[in-house]
């Protein structure tokens, strides 16, 4: 098979059957039209020794680029180790010095693509299991609901010799796992709004006493023979967003009935709102996690738990600029408080 000649070899052959030609031709002239002389074998000594340091220098110039070509293209050969290049290497011409820099240039630039590009794939898978984790926290609340509404629908099918006590007794039951199912999207929908930064503040000022009241009110219908305490030395006009403060208080005081069985005390003063329980309590350790989304520390209950509550007071009470102060001490009960925010 036919060999392609490297540049060395290309040029030299080249060279060496041009000065060989130019060589005979000068030696045959001079034989044939200039006098001869005692001198004639050492003028043609002369020119073959004149033509074979020509040959060699360019031999010499052609070897050096054949070099470079072969570190360039060795450089391209191993695109992908930017190691392989020395920005500092010393090329004898210009060209091959300004080809060495511009294409470390190229490798900088597509290795600080490549990284930008392996940050955001390790940004999506951690995306994906977010989003995994995400539906599987979402289907284990939604389940339990579901196949209770199923359940008792079903018994109702079935018996139809059951008593009208019983029957209204079921239908309660499927209500209100019906409002739990809708309680759960709507908390998922609100934190939807707040991942795609949808959520805007609508600031007003409103009695924060009567809205606390009207909380408790509501919460005493679904926790009855709880004692719920509101300290309130004083009337509190809040300038803040009312249904996402009513959100805030809503979920503190809902946690603090449904992680304790005594009493629960909210105070509320001109600086502050504490929300006191004396149950389970939170392990020092846990404390930090349980305003992360979607963390819950017992998983096995359930009872509109998705672990998002306390993540969206977090994000509520930061768009207020104030935060949410945690103490608890494990089976000895917690306190959840915030200073009022100052809009
Ligand atoms: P969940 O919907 O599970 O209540 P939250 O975000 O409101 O989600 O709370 C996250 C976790 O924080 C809960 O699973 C619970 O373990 C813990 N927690 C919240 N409030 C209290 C409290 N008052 N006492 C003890 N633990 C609490």
């Amino acid at each position: 098979m036919f060999k392609k000649p490297n540049f060395h070899e290309y040029v030299m052959t080249r060279l060496i059957s041009l000065v060989v030609g130019i060589f005979l031709l000068t030696t045959i002239l001079f034989l044939l039209f200039i006098e001869q002389s005692e001198h004639t074998i050492t003028y043609i000594i002369l020119i073959a020794i004149s033509f074979s340091l020509f040959t060699f220098a360019i031999s010499k110039g052609a070897k050096k680029m054949q070099q470079e070509l072969s570190t360039i293209n060795n450089y391209l050969e191993n695109l992908e180790s930017l190691s392989k290049i020395d920005s500092r290497l010393n090329f004898f011409t210009s060209e091959f010095h300004e080809i060495n820099q511009n294409l470390t240039r190229i490798l900088l630039e597509s290795k600080k693509r490549e990284d930008i590009k392996q940050k955001y794939n390790a940004k999506l898978k951690l995306k994906n299991l977010q989003k995994s984790d995400m539906i599987s926290a979402i289907s284990h609340e939604f389940r339990n609901p579901i196949s209770s509404i199923m359940g008792y629908a079903q018994t109702l099918e079935e018996e139809s010799d059951l008593s009208s006590k019983m029957q209204s007794k079921f239908l309660h039951k499927i209500h209100n796992n019906g409002k739990k199912i809708d309680e759960l999207l709507s908390r998922l929908v609100l934190w939807n709004q707040f991942e795609n930064n949808e959520t805007k503040l609508h600031i007003e000022k409103f009695n924060l006493n009567e809205s606390i009241k009207l909380i408790i009110t509501t919460l005493q219908d679904k926790y009855i023979n709880r004692d719920i305490i509101f300290n309130e030395p004083q009337i509190i006009i809040a300038i803040a967003d009312k249904t996402l403060m009513e959100i805030v208080i809503k979920n503190l005081i809902e946690n603090a009935l449904k992680y304790s069985k005594d009493e629960i005390v909210i105070t509320l003063t001109l600086e502050e709102l504490i929300v006191k329980d004396k149950g389970i309590g939170i392990a020092t350790e846990d404390i930090e996690k349980v305003t992360k989304k979607f963390y819950r520390t017992n998983t096995n209950t359930w009872d509109n738990s998705m672990g998002l509550g306390l993540a969206i007071v977090k994000k509520i009470l930061t768009m207020h600029k104030t935060t949410l102060i945690i103490v608890s001490e494990k089976d000895k009960g917690s306190s959840f408080s915030f200073k009022l925010p100052k809009l």
